[in-house]
């Protein structure tokens, strides 16, 4: 079966725009963008036009590549005294030149709804409630409760160690009480390892690797990767034609982890804006 994250995230979307109305709220995202990036931009894009539809007031403060350190943290301090702002975020990735991590942990805890700063990240590593999840986490986790499978006890392996999906989900799926292996560039024989996965979640940006024999029969797949095939299509790190019959669900791409991605960044936004509102 198909996990269907496109539909998933037009339900979150769907209450949030519910909450937003009877609360009568503007939440405000800040998005910090830098540089020319193509990618980039298109997420950018994709997340404004997600947010307008639902009534988020998006902000991007555009800057070119040789912007200074200096610049974009007293930006940073600005937008975390302006009480009209719910979230900050940096669209990643940033200039070499730059300190994206100094700059992610200068965004206020209560701002940060990327969760990718230091103070969210460990209260995720340490199971501490209350605190902002990173979205794409959050939303591979939504989409495995949708399929309403136990996931207590079962082994997951995530191809992938980065601060922005791997980490944090890890963190996360072993605060479900799965068995959790994370995977990257060194780790060896790692189809026999995926084999041994009910869970199997790739991250790692390399094209259609993840094949048939390296999944479990009826196992759950999940598909983070955004990649160019040989032929200029988008696609997942897994090679969906070959798994679909394998797995007992498996999500697309396009279609799948992105949207839930945006549809977190979204609920996280509205969320601080819920706690900021009754504070003020
Ligand atoms: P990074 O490049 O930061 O991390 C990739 C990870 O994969 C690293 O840990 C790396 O290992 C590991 N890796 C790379 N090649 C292999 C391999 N052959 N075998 C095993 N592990 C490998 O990428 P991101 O985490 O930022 O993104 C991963 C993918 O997910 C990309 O395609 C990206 O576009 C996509 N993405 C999609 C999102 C969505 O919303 N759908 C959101 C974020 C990312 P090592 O640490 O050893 O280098």
């Amino acid at each position: 079966m198909i996990i269907d994250g496109k539909k998933l995230a037009e339900n979150v979307r769907q209450s949030l725009k519910k909450i937003i109305d009877e609360e009568k709220i503007v939440p405000v995202l800040a998005v910090i963008s830098v540089g020319k990036d193509k990618a980039s931009q298109i997420y950018v894009r994709n997340k404004e036009k997600a947010a307008a539809e639902i009534g988020v007031k998006c902000d991007v403060y555009s800057f070119s590549d040789d912007v200074s350190q200096q610049e974009l943290e007293n930006l940073v301090l600005k937008l975390n005294c302006d009480k009209a702002v719910n979230g900050i975020i940096i669209q990643q990735p940033l200039p070499k030149a730059l300190d994206g991590d100094a700059l992610l942990d200068l965004i206020s805890p209560q701002k940060d709804v990327d969760g990718f700063g230091v103070f969210n990240a460990g209260r995720l590593l340490l199971n501490e409630k209350g605190g902002l999840v990173a979205a794409t986490p959050k939303g591979i986790l939504r989409m495995l409760e949708s399929t309403g499978e136990t996931l207590a006890g079962k082994h997951a392996v995530i191809i992938g160690r980065s601060k922005i999906v791997g980490r944090p989900l890890a963190a996360l799926l072993l605060n479900q009480h799965c068995t959790v292996t994370v995977a990257h560039s060194k780790t060896q024989h790692l189809p026999e390892l995926c084999q041994c996965a009910d869970i199997l979640i790739a991250a790692c940006g390399q094209p259609k690797i993840v094949k048939k024999n390296w999944v479990k029969k009826g196992a759950l797949v999940l598909d983070v990767g955004i990649n160019r095939d040989e032929n200029g299509k988008i696609c997942g790190d897994v090679d969906f034609d070959d798994v679909v019959d394998v797995a007992k669900f498996v999500s697309p791409v396009p279609g799948g982890v992105g949207p839930m991605t945006v549809a977190m960044l979204l609920e996280n936004t509205v969320q601080t804006c819920l706690v900021q509102t009754k504070e003020n």
